[in-house]
């Protein structure tokens, strides 16, 4: 019996917009998807790493929301 289970990366880009993708886990494997643009990939190593990379290049969201407490 395979063990789902999800989580995510959020980002927050200059202008404070959250950017969301989830990292699905299915056994060994992971997939990664951005909820803004609908881009996915399949990450079967860091795929948060691979997630901000994303989030960073496409859409300049590179402000952790958990991390940074200035934006409260
Ligand atoms: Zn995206």
């Amino acid at each position: 019996m395979p063990e789902i289970s999800t989580s995510k990366v959020s980002r927050r880009d200059q202008h404070g917009r959250e950017h969301v993708v989830q990292v699905r886990r299915r056994g060994a494997q992971r997939t990664i998807r951005c909820e803004t643009c609908g881009w996915r990939r399949a990450a079967q190593f860091l795929p948060w790493l691979k997630a901000e990379e994303h989030l960073a290049q496409a859409h300049r969201a590179t402000v952790d929301p958990a991390g940074t407490r200035s934006g409260r």
